[in-house]
């Protein structure tokens, strides 16, 4: 489902991405670990092109993208095109305040999908089912708690209907007793059969809902396997001293 191959990014000087190389196969879900730097959100923006790569590879489903010199730059329809088969939820939700949960889940079935409004209310809704908040589509999302805002920027991202979800730390800004209900949702995806690549320091979580677990250091990929080998029995060095501090 997804394929990167040779992936480099660097910002100036800095090499923040480094020959990154990984799959992930249609239901899959990785979890993407690693110290603060190492290149975590760089590398989930490339895979929804807000990052332009250096060099390497790129498939999501059936289109793909060579970066490089001698490719031509991708178009920007292509580009469109490519994005909205992922589906992105970032530490901050960045909801739009002055549409109701409704509008903000139904703005890109209306203005990116331009799909007739009975029908992006009809996809809205199911989604808002998904994430448990059909009983909150018409409030307005200052009168939400986080949980509940991280859920419908989750619901948002699902009515592109994408074929792959990237959360970059999608429960870190929220209080510790609203973490569990975003997880919970995240969860059900998963078990729902959705692809995804996660970004998270909940070890626990990823060690539970993951398949593989893939750890960066330095814009490497130091360490990739299945979820439970690598938490309870990690092969390098650098991992071992990174998930000590979780114990
Ligand atoms: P964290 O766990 O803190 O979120 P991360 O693994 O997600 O870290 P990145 O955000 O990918 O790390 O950043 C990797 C490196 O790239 C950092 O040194 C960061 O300062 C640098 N970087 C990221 N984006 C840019 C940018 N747009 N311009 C310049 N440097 C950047
Ligand atoms: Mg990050």
């Amino acid at each position: 489902m997804i394929e990167i191959q040779g992936l480099r990014k660097s910002f100036g000087t800095l090499e923040v991405l480094r020959n990154i190389n990984f799959s992930v196969a249609q239901g899959g879900v990785v979890a993407l670990i690693g110290p603060s730097g190492s290149g975590k959100s760089t590398l989930l923006r490339c895979m929804n092109l807000l990052v332009t790569p250096d060099s390497g590879r790129i498939s999501v489903g059936d289109m793909e993208f060579d970066f490089g010199s001698r490719s031509p730059r991708p178009r920007t329809r292509a580009l469109a095109a490519f994005r909205a088969r992922t589906g992105m939820v970032f530490q901050s939700f960045n909801l739009f305040g002055h549409l109701t949960v409704l509008g903000n889940v139904m703005e890109a079935p209306l203005r990116v999908r331009r799909m007739p409004a009975g029908a992006a209310r009809d996809l809205a809704m199911a989604q808002l089912s998904k994430v448990g908040l059909a009983d909150r589509a018409d409030q307005m999302p200052h009168t939400l708690s986080g949980g509940q805002k991280q859920r419908v920027a989750i619901a948002r991202a699902l009515a592109m209907e994408p074929q792959v979800m990237l959360f970059d730390e999608a429960t870190s800004a929220l209080d510790p007793e609203l973490v569990g209900e975003v997880l919970a949702t995240m969860r059900a995806l998963a078990t729902a059969g959705m692809t995804m690549v996660i970004v998270t320091h909940e070890i626990a979580f990823a060690r539970e809902v993951a398949d593989r677990i893939v750890f960066m250091r330095d814009g490497l990929v130091v360490e990739d396997g299945p979820a439970r080998d690598v938490i309870d029995n990690p092969q390098q060095e650098a991992t071992r001293s990174f998930l000590s501090h979780f114990h």
